[in-house]
Formats: structure tokens, C-alpha cells, sequence
């Protein structure tokens, strides 16, 4: 695959890798390389000094041959349609992995939230809304929080659909407070999610949890419950942890010679997953520089923080002992990365795979929306748990059978599955 240049061509080039593997028709490439539908508009907002500002924001759907489409909406400043439609893409192919009757969506504004009071944060919330409530619905596509977006900021765009459609319509939105239609289970989902796929894979590679130690980057949502899981429900130990301090404006890796407590750790962490490094200190933790996660003599590695960190630079760094990686984050491994845990034959457990837990709740999240009636957080975990079970062994049985590395398999599994949703649906 040629090095990408921006993250929608990294998806196009992954998804022809895939293509080519399957055999597919020229017209069914085309599709999928591309969304289906696109859409892009000017939200203006009555600022609190009384002047207007005009936002831009995005939606678009990638596919919705399996299921209205799904994903999430970012706020950032650095937001792109490339960024957007990339990540359309590959809510397609995670739906498809979880087996979740969904397609695949994202939307976004370029704005800083930030930079905006509450009161301008819920205009542009209800805005969004406004100019595309027509193409988004609980039958053709469900939204959801993604970065610099939250439960409150769903639970107003609820409420402007809500007006707008003159119907009370909890499942438009995903992601929404417990207390608005949520799902419990949410907050754990991702975390959790990462460790049933970590639990199968030690089955599978014949490596007791109780005897292993991982490492994990991040201390954010997806790390905290992925710590919390490694230790808790596998009984396993986990070393380090790591998180950007925002004070330092730097990365710090996290140790402890008896390996970490992640409850007690959460418990001195922000909401933006930052360690406070005083009581850490005191409390024995040792505090080195950010890539010192990768180099640990540790048997699995569980990168949650941010795309692009296991690149060629830093993957020579993973220590020998490594048999297992299990991707937490969205894209942690470069093109170039992945060559070399390929070649080091790391198993690994590819990000849409393994960090589905999220999507898989918030679609149960929609299920409990639309009947009105809410499962216990055992009863969520539970079904969670047997969802990304399934989609492991799909997987795994596609790398078997095809004797190929574990992200190739979950493409031709989530490729697969949306083809022939299309070729039922007499489209291609
Ligand atoms: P978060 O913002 O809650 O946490 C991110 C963590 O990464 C923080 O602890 C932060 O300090 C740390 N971090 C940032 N830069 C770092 C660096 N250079 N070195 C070390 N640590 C660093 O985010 P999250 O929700 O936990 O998401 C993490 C990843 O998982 C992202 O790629 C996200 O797209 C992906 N993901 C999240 C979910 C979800 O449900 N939250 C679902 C699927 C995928």
C-alpha cells in the first residue's frame, strides 16, 4: 500500500487492499470507495455580544445498506470533509465487525468548543440540527458524541429534532445522559469491549491473563475501563499507563514496581485523563518520558490514546516479550507500524474490532430508545459481551481460514457483509 496522504485516502487505500483480496466488481469498489451521501452547510450563531457567527458543519454517510447509518459528530478546529468521510468509512466497516444492523456516518464543525459559553454551545448544538434534521432520523441516521462533543450537547440536539419532527424521538441521538435516555454500560463500554477481545485472544494464543502483564497508553475514557478490565476481570497486571499532562504540555508514562491500581489512579485523573502527578508521586508511581509504554517487558501492549503512535520510529522500540497489541484507539498504528508488528508476528486485534464496545452500547442504546424500556448495566455488559465475542472469533476464524494478519481479516469480514447486504438489496 503507497504511504497516504490524508486520513480519507489511508481509508480508500485500506479498503482497496481489501477489494483486491475479494475479488470485488468495479461498480461495487466505486460505492464503497466513496459515501453515499454528503452533506455540507453554514450554521449561523446568535454569539452572546448579539453579532453572528457562521459555522461550518458536515454530515455524511457512508453507507447505509446494513442499517441507518451511525457515527459520531466531532467539534474541532481542525475538522475536514477528508477527516469526516474517513471516518464515515470505517464507522461502515466497525458496524459491520460487531454485526450491528448499522451503517456507517460522521459529522462535524469546524469550531474550537472551547471558545464557545454554554449558552453559544447549545445555539450551534440546536444549528447543527436545523440544517440537517431532514436527512437524519432513528431510521436513517443516529448520531452520536465524538471528540469535543458530550451527553449534554446530545440531549439538546434531541430536544431540537424533537420540536423540529413534533415527536418525542429519544433515538435520533446516541451517547445521551442516563438520566435523558442513555444507556447504562456506556461509560465502560469501549474499555470493557477491548478487554472480551483481549480474553479471547490469550485463549486463543494459550497465555494465562493471571501471569501477564500489559501496558497501555492513555488514561482517558478507554484506557481507565481497559485497565480496570485487565486487572479486575482477567486478574491480570498492568505496569504502566500514560496521559499528556495539560499543565507540562507534555506526555508522562505512569509505573509502578507492583504494577498500577486503575481505581486508585482514576480516582486522582481528570476528566481529560490527566494523572495528577503529585499524588501519583507520593503514592510510589514513577514518572518517565510519553513512549516509555512501548519499550516495557510486558506481553501485551493497549494503545488508547491517539492515532499514529505506533509508527516506524516507535514500534522497533517493543520489547521482545510482546505476543498480543490490542488497538483501544481509533488508527494508533501507522501503515508503516503495522508492517513491523506484522513482521515481528505480534498478534494483533485490529481498532475496529476491538474498540466496538462503544458503538455495539450505543446501538443498544437506540434498542432501549425504541422500546421504551431500559436493561441493568449486567444486562448491557453481558450483551456486550457476547457481541464482541462473536465479532472476535468472525475474525479470527477469517485469518485462519485465509491465513492472513488479523486487520486484513476484519476488512474481508466487514467488506463482505456490506456487499452482500448490497447484492440483497439489488443495488449492485
Ligand atoms: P480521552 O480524551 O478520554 O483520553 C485520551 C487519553 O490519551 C488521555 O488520558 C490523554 O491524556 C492521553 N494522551 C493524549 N495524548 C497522549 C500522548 N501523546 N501520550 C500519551 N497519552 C496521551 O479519549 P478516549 O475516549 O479514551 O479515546 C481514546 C481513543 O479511543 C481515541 O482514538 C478514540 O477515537 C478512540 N475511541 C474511543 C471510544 C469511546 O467510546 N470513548 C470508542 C472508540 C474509539
Amino acid at each position: 500500500m503507497a504511504e497516504a496522504r490524508n486520513p480519507f485516502e489511508q481509508a480508500q487505500a485500506q479498503f482497496d487492499h481489501g477489494a483486491e483480496q475479494l475479488g470485488l466488481l468495479d461498480e461495487v469498489r466505486t460505492m464503497l470507495r466513496w459515501p453515499l451521501r454528503e452533506f455540507r452547510f453554514q450554521i449561523p450563531v446568535r454569539m452572546d455580544d448579539g453579532h453572528t457567527q457562521v459555522y461550518f458543519g458536515f454530515r455524511v454517510q457512508h453507507n447505509d445498506a446494513r442499517g441507518p447509518a451511525k457515527g459520531g459528530i466531532r467539534f474541532h478546529p481542525n475538522e475536514t470533509l477528508d477527516t469526516v468521510r474517513a471516518l464515515a468509512m470505517w464507522m461502515t466497516w466497525k458496524c459491520a465487525v460487531a454485526d450491528i444492523p448499522l451503517g456507517g456516518g460522521k459529522g462535524g464543525v469546524i469550531i474550537n468548543p472551547a471558545s464557545l459559553s454554554v449558552s453559544e454551545k447549545e445555539r450551534l448544538c440546536r444549528g447543527w440540527v436545523d440544517q440537517i434534521w431532514k436527512n437524519i432520523g432513528p431510521r436513517m441516521d443516529v448520531p452520536a458524541p465524538d471528540v469535543g462533543t458530550t451527553p449534554q450537547m446530545m440531549a439538546w440536539m434531541m430536544d431540537e429534532y424533537t420540536k423540529l419532527v413534533g415527536q418525542y424521538t429519544p433515538g435520533v441521538f446516541t451517547g445521551k445522559p442516563v438520566d435523558m435516555g442513555g444507556s447504562l454500560g456506556r461509560t465502560e463500554a469501549t474499555g470493557f469491549g477491548v478487554i472480551y477481545t483481549v480474553r479471547e485472544a490469550m485463549k486463543h494464543l494459550g497465555l494465562d491473563p493471571r501471569q501477564c502483564v500489559a501496558s497501555i497508553q492513555g488514561f482517558g475514557n478507554v484506557a481507565q475501563y481497559a485497565a480496570i478490565g485487565f486487572v479486575d476481570t482477567l486478574g491480570g497486571k498492568v505496569a504502566c499507563v500514560s496521559c499528556y499532562d495539560l499543565a507540562d504540555k507534555k506526555p508522562y508514562t505512569y509505573s509502578h514496581p507492583d504494577g498500577i491500581d486503575p481505581h486508585f489512579l482514576q480516582s486522582i485523573t481528570d476528566q481529560y485523563g490527566t494523572i495528577d502527578k503529585v499524588k501519583a508521586k507520593a503514592a510510589g508511581y514513577v514518572m518517565e518520558e510519553e513512549m516509555a509504554w512501548i519499550d516495557k517487558d510486558v506481553d501485551v501492549l493497549i494503545p488508547s490514546a491517539l492515532e499514529g503512535m505506533v509508527n516506524k520510529d516507535t514500534a522497533p522500540r517493543i520489547g521482545p516479550r510482546v505476543k498480543l497489541i490490542a488497538e483501544g484507539a481509533n488508527g494508533p498504528t501507522t501503515l508503516e507500524g503495522d508492517e513491523i508488528v506484522k513482521q515481528r508476528g505480534i498478534f494483533l486485534i485490529p481498532d475496529f474490532l476491538c474498540n466496538a464496545g462503544g458503538v455495539t452500547t450505543s446501538y443498544f442504546e437506540s434498542v432501549q430508545n425504541d422500546m421504551n424500556y431500559y436493561w441493568s448495566r449486567d444486562e448491557v455488559l453481558q450483551r456486550l459481551d457476547q457481541k464482541m465475542t462473536k465479532a472476535f472469533h468472525d475474525v479470527l476464524d477469517m485469518s485462519l481460514a485465509h491465513k492472513v494478519y488479523m486487520r486484513d481479516a476484519a476488512y474481508l469480514v466487514a467488506i463482505d457483509k456490506v456487499v452482500k447486504a448490497m447484492r440483497l438489496r439489488g443495488w449492485v
